[in-house]
């Protein structure tokens, strides 16, 4: 029985294989609401399962209210695998939430190593970069916080979470206690949750969108919303897919730079991971000029898949990838275009960002 088999582990990097495996386990649903929006992302089903998505499907039909919040523990540089997170939530909020982006300051030091984040210095040092990042993807200032300047009630709200949770429930959930982990876990119920208590925006229906890795702390949240000591709705999950990294068969992560390629990389190391990137072509030319190349496995169509918004170009690559009509090095080349232009006027946006992303993380 593999290690997938028997829990997923939230923190790990590791990638899912088999999806069908864990909608069944843990009771997921398929997502199949994407008649709500023509967004390139709904139209490329980059969401896949739900939990409890129905409410908000009815929120938005009847221009209700409900609540959004998403977060991003700040334990290094944000990459494009990030990317998805902010493009959801700005998704989200166009169809009508009332949104909060978290950066999980405390969360981010709590539970890793120290060799990786020391103290909390350096954790807001690093929220300080993704806040900035995070308003250059065009999240409006007012609709982010850091867990660090967060109000009295929510930490009493966190503590009051605490007694809700046994050490044979965690266990059971996670695999293990930790308690740097724990007391993580705590702040990011907290996240979900107070956004329905009467100092934030009261009861209302409730979404947030995670990577199937981070259904463990779904399960959770949706566990305690039963029994704390407030009239809230039971929260509802929505589950994207990961972007995978640039080599062959792995996720993007911050732990392996030359997985990802990060918002504050320059056009040149941007351009090298992007050529050095695994592909579906053939061995030659020639070879691929005949046969075709295998889009399905490619991790630069996969960069235009969940990043490039006309849909027209990303059809006519497919084909044109299937009929041999594109090769490899055009194809990186039109990829290295378009992720170096998109580079550019982020860095831009990110440099104008940076005087009011320390007033968020430092008060
Ligand atoms: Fe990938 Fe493009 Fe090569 Fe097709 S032609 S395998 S999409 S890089």
């Amino acid at each position: 029985m593999s290690k997938e088999e028997i829990i997923i582990d939230a923190w790990s990097s590791n990638k899912i294989e088999n999806y069908d495996h864990v909608f069944k386990k843990f009771g997921l649903e398929k997502f199949t609401d994407y008649d709500l929006s023509d967004h390139y992302l709904f139209k490329r089903k980059i969401i896949i399962a739900q939990r409890d998505f129905n409410k908000i499907r009815k929120a938005i039909e009847n221009k209700s209210k409900f609540l959004q919040l998403t977060g991003i523990a700040s334990s290094g540089d944000l990459h494009f695998g990030h990317k998805i997170d902010v493009d959801l939530f700005l998704l989200f909020n166009r169809l009508g939430a009332t949104s909060k982006f978290c950066i999980c300051d405390i969360d981010a030091y709590v539970s890793r190593e120290d060799s990786k984040i020391k103290n909390m210095v350096i954790a807001k040092e690093i929220a300080v970069k993704n806040v900035a990042d995070i308003i250059a993807l065009g999240i409006d200032p007012n609709d982010i916080y850091v867990q660090s300047q967060k109000e009295k009630e929510y930490y009493q709200f966190s503590y009051e979470i605490s007694k809700k949770i046994t050490q044979n429930m965690f266990e059971a959930i996670y695999g293990h206690v930790n308690l740097g982990k724990m007391s993580s876990v705590f702040l990011q119920i907290s996240d979900i949750l107070h956004m329905q208590l009467p100092f934030m925006y009261g009861k209302a229906p409730e979404i947030t969108g995670i990577g199937l890795d981070q259904d463990p702390h779904a399960r959770i949240t949706r566990d305690v919303s039963k029994r704390v000591n407030y009239d809230i709705e039971v929260p509802s999950f929505f589950y994207f897919l990961h972007q995978s990294g640039l080599k062959e068969g792995e996720k993007m992560s911050s732990s392996d730079p030359d997985t990802a390629i990060f918002l504050n990389d320059t056009a040149e190391i941007a351009k090298k991971k992007i050529n050095k990137a695994f592909t579906g072509g053939c061995v030659t030319i020639e070879e691929q000029k005949e046969k075709g190349g295998n889009p399905d496995i490619c991790k630069i169509y996969e960069m235009f898949k969940f990043h490039h918004p006309d849909n027209d170009f990303l059809e006519k690559t497919y084909n044109d990838c299937r009929s041999g009509k594109i090769l490899c090095g055009e194809c990186k080349k039109n990829c290295s275009d378009f992720v170096c232009k998109f580079l550019e006027d982020h860095n831009k946006k990110r440099e104008k960002s940076i005087e009011i992303a320390k007033k968020i993380v430092y008060g």
